[in-house]
């Protein structure tokens, strides 16, 4: 098959989260499953000069075996120090911005010259693809056997804006219109994006069912519902060979699940970095995410004020995000200072030590779409502690001493007692060496294959492409 991702961010060149996780990883997994795959982002300043000229428009660079991934230029929309915006919020041209992003993928796709069968499109940026399609090209010869799938990574985010707006989509003005774009008289490019594809994805089996419920949808519940026969629920994967502590180039000494133990060295060193007390027989519990309201952060306040640190523990995070919950954090850290660090940046290496020296890791997220911070932490032998919601209810099962089965713990209700006690058995555990040993071995033979998924979304292609 010939496929076309269609993306905002993809690792290496631009992330902010886990979906440049995703656009960057699931294209090379698909190329080795013998596809043929390329991949179309914005020509941000942040990717520099690792894309050489193409044509007038586009930059491209190689990546795997011959991937080819686009750049699209245009210096005034995307040579800028961030992605989607600055401290004052978001940019105010994002939907010319990604709007012509998709409208620039047919005419990369036409340039390119050979048909594709799939475009796979990635979040509100991206959902005018769909549209275009249909509205646009749907009676060019070219276009006519080319199908398109919407992967919905976070519903909370759906690129709404004016109906006045409604010329720089590039899509006809009727579609201004309850069962197209228009949503509660203004424009949402996802809704849009839902309606249009072929098949709608979304990163775990779990959100599939959720985002159809009132309290999940985020006001698309009744559209997905609409739409349930073509939603399909795909847990994402994660890379291995990137993820490894075995071999790791950002940690040293390395590890395995033969020597976990070493996990210690690297604990010390997270007690130096956040200047707390060294001791190996406290828990030290990481955190480490995008710093908004989705990953629980509320929660943990409440936690704060109702004990977590009248208990042996303590806490590292490492996060960048909204202002409120930036200062939150650098006020518990100066509250509690030899219980409490944090450090306000996006940092892969001190990341990767987060990962390394905690024994537990907080994730306690009021939603979840798929999650990859737990499937890591539990790959570097890092507990982590979830709320059941989501990816992390569909990869984090609760740890038995009895059965010795489970790799984390799951919180048995959305409060802060659910979260005490957890954090409480984590602790229980973590001072019986024998079972920490069990829990440990558990979670770092955890594994989800970005093949396993690959092999899904092929089959999802293959369906959709079958009619
Ligand atoms: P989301 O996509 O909601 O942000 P995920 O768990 O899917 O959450 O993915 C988050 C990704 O971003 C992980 O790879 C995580 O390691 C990384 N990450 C988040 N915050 C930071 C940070 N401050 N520094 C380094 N990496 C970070």
């Amino acid at each position: 098959m010939r496929i076309f991702f269609v993306a905002a961010e993809a690792v290496p060149f631009a992330k902010t989260g886990g979906l440049a996780d995703v656009c960057g990883t699931l294209p090379l997994e698909l190329e080795r499953l013998g596809h043929e795959v390329s991949i179309i982002m914005p020509g941000y300043r942040c990717v520099g000069n690792q894309a050489k000229p193409f044509n007038d428009r586009f930059k491209v660079a190689t990546v795997g075996k011959d991937l080819k991934v686009y750049f699209l230029q245009h210096a005034k929309f995307y040579d800028r120090p961030q992605i989607y915006g600055d401290a004052q919020g978001d940019y105010p041209d994002n939907l010319e911005r990604f709007a012509y992003l998709c409208r620039e993928t047919f005419t990369l796709i036409k340039d390119l010259g050979k048909p594709v069968d799939i475009i796979h499109c990635h979040d509100w940026p991206t959902a005018l693809v769909p549209v275009l399609l249909k509205d646009q090209y749907a009676k060019d010869p070219f276009f006519m056997k080319t199908r398109t799938v919407m992967t919905i990574h976070n519903l909370a985010y759906q690129g709404v804006f004016p109906k006045e707006d409604m010329p720089k989509t590039g899509v006809s003005e009727d579609l201004f219109n309850p069962k197209a774009l228009e949503f509660y008289e203004k424009i949402n490019l996802l809704k849009g994006g839902l309606i249009f594809a072929d098949e709608i994805t979304t990163v775990s089996p779990q959100y599939a069912k959720e985002i159809q419920t009132k309290e999940w949808g985020c006001g698309l519940d009744g559209v997905i519902r609409e739409n349930k026969t073509r939603l399909l629920g795909i847990l994402n994967g994660l890379d291995y060979a990137l993820w490894d502590p075995e071999n790791d180039p950002l940690l040293a000494p390395r590890y395995s699940s033969k020597d976990w133990l070493i996990k210690r060295i690297h604990k010390e060193k997270i007690q130096n970095i956040y200047g707390l007390p060294v001791f190996s027989d406290i828990p030290v519990f990481g955190l480490v995410a995008r710093l908004c309201y989705q990953k629980g952060l509320d929660l943990l306040e409440s936690a704060f004020q109702e004990g977590l640190m009248q208990r042996p523990i303590q806490l590292v995070f490492i996060g960048v995000g909204e202002d409120k919950y930036q200062k939150l954090l650098v006020k518990l850290a100066r509250k509690y200072p030899q219980q409490c660090g944090v450090v306000i940046r996006y940092d892969e290496d001190l990341a990767h030590t987060v990962y390394a020296g905690s024994d537990f890791f907080l994730m306690p997220s009021v939603y979840e779409p798929c999650g990859l911070t737990q499937m890591i932490s539990l790959r570097y032998g890092t507990i982590p502690i979830v709320s059941g919601v989501g990816g992390l209810a569909d990869t984090v099962t609760d740890f038995s001493s009895n059965t010795k089965r489970g790799n984390g713990f799951v919180m048995n209700s959305y409060s802060v007692t659910g979260m005490l006690e957890a954090v409480d058995r984590a602790c229980g555990v973590f001072h019986q060496p024998q079972r920490l040993h069990d829990l440990v071995i558990h979670a770092m033979d955890s594994r989800w294959t970005w093949k396993t998924s690959a092999n899904a979304y092929v089959d999802c292609y293959k369906g959709i492409i079958n009619g």
